[in-house]
């Protein structure tokens, strides 16, 4: 298995710190919005790598935060005059939901930054101990010029103002621009720890840093997310920990997924360019996404459009086309189909090379597809989650099945059965059977 790692910019066999253990750290969501489409692209992403993962053997324990403290979730409250508790705690929830609906269940554990406050202050305390950060009138910040590595990830060790930068901590009283913040003293209106730092609250990279070492240690295999966390996010997680511990690489591998467009533009939920990843479920199904989004390859920015899922629509439903008509009973050689399809995904997930030759191969087998293709199909799409078996129900349908149950019930034979026929006109058939 090869992956594409942005620390030494190359594609390189995937060798776990220990035997086929695998752990995996990716950047959850800051609750204070709906998630949009962008971030399901991610997320999605993610889900298919790990469950792809663990098809190939590897045990993977994959691990999110949950940023519930943070200075967008405390503007957003004040202006909906809630706490920040209730508005947190009303968008992880949702976060959950949107997440079940798109099929994103391989995240084995979701941690809540404010649950790590200890060792989050324990950091920092190391630290400032170590003379990696200091004091300010306003909260206590990392010099970046103190960690010599700083940059080795992103290439760069200033935000540029053309790229996508991620937060960056104002100050009036910090040594350098792009020093950042560790922990915030809070005003008196702002949620606060009473800490051996002083009364305050942390900053956004030390959250990731303290649940990563109280989970994994100081290091560990994989660290994921969008591009735009690369800097100054993720450089800044490094400069944390690989200062802490003495030890490097903080992760041995860092996956960076390509944004999600709209319009030509990164989709953003401060622009207000998004769609939201519940109205696009609502829209087009859980499975025309899933396809959308696995179908294209994660290092490639994708554009978020009517046409591009219409598109994505018309070859969704040829696959499924295809395996409705697949004859079980038939006995089929599917070797090549197989090896080509994993070489590919475990080629940096390669999905548009697998799903190329999974298109090839339903162009000319039509009538040769059997038992053995089949099953493969079903295997990935335990990792895909985006093919079908039996044909689904229409709603149209759905409402004449459940009406016909009524006038059943109601013991309104002759009227049902003229349902059943209307029904059986439409191209569905009816099997009643006896309920013991
Ligand atoms: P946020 O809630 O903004 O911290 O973002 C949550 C996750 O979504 C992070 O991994 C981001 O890198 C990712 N993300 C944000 N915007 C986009 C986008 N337009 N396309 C793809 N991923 C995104």
């Amino acid at each position: 298995m090869k992956i594409y790692n942005t620390l030494t910019r190359k594609v390189e066999e995937l060798k776990p710190i220990s035997d086929r253990k695998i752990n995996m750290f990716v950047c959850g969501p800051t609750v204070y919005d709906y998630a949009h489409i962008g971030n399901a692209r991610t997320y999605i992403n993610f889900d298919f790598f790990v469950k792809y993962l663990r098809f190939r053997g590897f045990d993977v324990f994959y691990l999110q935060n949950i940023t519930d403290i943070d200075d967008k979730i405390i503007a957003r409250s004040k202006e909906r005059m809630i706490s920040w508790e209730t508005l947190a705690k009303e968008y992880e929830e949702k976060y959950y939901e949107d997440m079940a609906a798109l099929g994103v269940t391989a995240v084995a554990e979701y941690a809540r930054a404010t649950d790590y406050i200890p060792q989050i202050v324990r950091q920092v305390k190391i630290l400032l101990e170590k003379g990696y950060a200091y004091k300010t009138s306003d909260g206590v910040y990392y010099d970046i010029f103190k960690f010599a590595d700083y940059g080795k990830l992103s290439g760069r060790t200033e935000a540029d103002q053309n790229a996508g930068v991620s937060r960056i901590d104002e100050s009036l009283d910090k040594k350098n621009k792009n020093d950042f913040a560790l922990w915030k003293f809070s005003r008196p209106d702002e949620p606060s720890w009473e800490t051996e730092l002083g009364r305050g609250r942390p900053g956004w990279h030390i959250e990731d840093t303290a649940i990563t070492e109280a989970h994994f240690g100081s290091q560990y295999d994989i660290h994921g997310a969008a591009v735009d966390l690369m800097f100054p996010h993720h450089e800044a997680e490094i400069a944390q920990m690989e200062a802490i511990s003495g030890k490097k690489p903080l992760a041995k591998y860092w996956m960076h997924a390509a944004f999600l467009n709209m319009n030509s533009q990164k989709m953003s939920k401060s622009k207000g360019n998004f769609t939201t990843a519940r109205e696009a479920t609502q829209k087009w199904g859980v499975r025309l996404l899933r396809f959308f989004f696995i179908s294209s390859h994660y290092r490639t920015v994708l554009d978020y459009s009517e046409a591009s899922l219409e598109q994505a629509k018309g070859a969704l439903e040829r696959l499924d086309g295809f395996i409705l008509k697949i004859d079980k009973t038939k006995e089929d050689d599917i070797s090549q189909l197989k090896t080509e399809v994993l070489a590919a995904l475990d080629n940096d997930f390669d999905t548009p090379k697998a799903l190329a030759v999974l298109f090839d191969y339903i162009r000319d087998n039509r009538d040769k597809a059997g038992k053995n293709a089949y099953a493969f199909l079903q295997e990935l799409n335990a990792v895909f989650g985006f093919l079908i078996f039996e044909k689904e129900v229409p709603e149209e349908i759905q409402k004449l099945i459940n009406k016909r149950e009524a006038l059943r019930k109601e013991k309104k034979y002759a009227e049902a059965d003229k349902l059943r026929e209307e029904i059986e006109a439409k191209g569905y058939k009816i099997e009643d059977r006896a309920i013991k």
